[in-house]
């Protein structure tokens, strides 16, 4: 029998959506980016640069 593993969940299923790096991941308010993208698109979701 031959059964294919599902990956639904795991360390390797939380990377950032748009480059897909698992450095720095902002998993808040359901992002799932990384810190870098989160920079390039917090702005066009109204967020303010942080100090
Ligand atoms: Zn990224």
């Amino acid at each position: 029998m031959s059964e294919q593993k599902k990956r639904t969940t795991g360390p390797g299923s939380r990377a950032c959506i748009r480059c897909g790096t698992h450095n720095g991941l902002i998993r808040r308010y359901g992002l799932n980016i990384c810190r870098k993208c989160f920079r390039e698109v917090a702005p066009s979701m109204g967020f303010k640069k942080y100090r």
